[in-house]
């Protein structure tokens, strides 16, 4: 291949020789054309004419701090995206990262070590610019050849002694390409949206969904399942028969399906909404606000709609250690579910901290990368409540 001209090419600042073969096969995989800088000088005397439009950055290099790189790079006016990674605490990069923005560099990402390659792959990904742009008609092949599929992130559920058991998950739509990358919902939710692809990407999901819960019943594992549903579907009268046969088809009960629903669609509702939502209560689907806090529903909303669950918006639990008030809003919003007959899932929980801030609210459920991270029904049990605390689980059965 004629590294010159690749649309991508990859510069990987690395002295540990292994390290930086490795990171260069998987790159080469992409698609990218690979040099390796394993020292300052070699750095500074990057090859004529590769240009580098990404660099791999390590941080921690002999005799030198990942800084002067950054400057260099700066000095150079390169305009190649930058990806920093070190075996340091998340701070130090996140640092370092902030000083490139300063210094006018173009920062895509801080990566702490070490990286897992489905990470580093994802993230190269994001920075290549040959890559195939997403189009209405790829997503909807991707649709109809089931390469939109639904990862599992953990929800745990107080239980009657005060404990946390891990009962519910909730899907979340992956899209798998052909070299192994995974594209995340934001960049297809609104192609799918403007192209009329949410109900036939919404059914696919219930579809899958409901054959996994399926298949952990035949184990003994009666999980729950949460999946987010289109605004348009709440539209639609023959939904709740429609998904009620799907379950049945399927030996699933009902309530073992939770849909949830953004606020922010709260607003359109109609008498057509309302009477969906009233039917898929009344068949005991679970019904979730999404979001909550974020969108315009007034209380009246709140109180007219079926829901028997409100997830708090993660953005308020990300500043609760910050700011008093957030966490007032957070208490008031417990106990206004709760009086109402709710229950309340916060989102966004990534600290031990958090947890046990909501642990003493009285919050019912807690879901967040701290109990796990969405992953593929096959690795469910591995991220089920690593080192958070004792849960009761349902790793042991999956
Ligand atoms: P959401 O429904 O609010 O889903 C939670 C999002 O937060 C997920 O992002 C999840 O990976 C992320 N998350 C979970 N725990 C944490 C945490 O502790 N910290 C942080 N920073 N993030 C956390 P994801 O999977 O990228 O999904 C983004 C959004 O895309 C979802 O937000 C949902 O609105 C939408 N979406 C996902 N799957 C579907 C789908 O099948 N249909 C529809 N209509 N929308 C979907
Ligand atoms: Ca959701
Ligand atoms: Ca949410």
């Amino acid at each position: 291949m004629n590294h010159f001209a690749n649309p991508d090419r990859l510069l990987i600042v690395d002295d540990e020789r292994i390290t930086a073969e490795f990171l260069r096969d998987i790159a080469s995989n992409l698609g990218f054309s690979v040099r390796i800088a394993d020292s300052f000088e070699r750095f500074c005397e990057a090859p004529e004419g590769f240009n580098p439009t990404a660099v791999l950055l390590d941080l921690q290099m002999p005799g030198r701090d990942g800084i002067e790189f950054l400057k260099v790079l700066a000095k150079q006016k390169s305009e190649a995206k930058v990806i920093v990674a070190s075996g340091m605490d998340n701070r130090t990069i996140s640092t370092a990262h902030q000083l490139g923005m300063v210094l006018g560099l173009d920062m895509a990402a801080a990566l702490q070590k070490p990286i897992s390659v489905q990470t580093l792959r994802q993230e190269l990904r994001k920075v290549m610019q040959g890559s195939q742009p997403l189009t209405a008609a790829s997503l909807a092949e991707a649709i109809e050849a089931g390469d939109i599929q639904p990862y599992f992130q953990p929800k745990v559920t107080r239980d009657k002694n005060g404990g946390w058991t891990c009962t519910e998950v909730e899907a979340l739509a992956r899209w798998h390409q052909a070299d192994g990358s995974v594209v995340l919902p934001v960049n297809f939710i609104d192609l799918a949206e403007n192209n009329g692809l949410l109900k036939p990407l919404t059914d696919s999901m219930l579809e899958q969904v409901v054959i996994q819960l399926a298949t952990w019943n035949a184990r003994g594992c009666k999980l729950r399942a949460a999946v987010n549903i289109s605004p348009s579907l709440l539209g639609d009268c023959a939904f709740p028969d429609e998904l009620e046969w799907l379950l049945k088809r399927h030996k699933v009960d009902n309530n073992q399906l939770i849909l949830e629903v953004t606020e922010n669609v709260v607003i359109a509702y109609t008498s057509a909404t309302i009477e969906v939502l009233s039917r898929l209560r009344v068949k005991d689907f679970g019904l979730a606000i999404d979001d909550f806090g974020t969108g315009y529903s007034s209380l009246e909303q709140l109180y007219r709609m079926p829901f028997d669950e409100i997830k708090i918006d993660r953005s308020f639990i990300k500043r609760y250690q910050s700011n008093k008030d957030i966490r007032t809003i957070i208490e008031a919003i417990i106990m206004l579910g709760q009086k109402l007959g709710m229950t309340v899932c916060a989102e966004g929980v990534e600290t031990q901290a958090a947890f046990e801030f909501l642990e003493s609210t009285g919050c019912d459920k807690q879901q967040g990368y701290l109990i796990g991270k969405p992953v593929p029904a096959e690795e469910l049990s591995t991220v089920i409540c690593k080192d958070v605390s004792e849960y009761r689980s349902a790793r042991a059965i999956l």
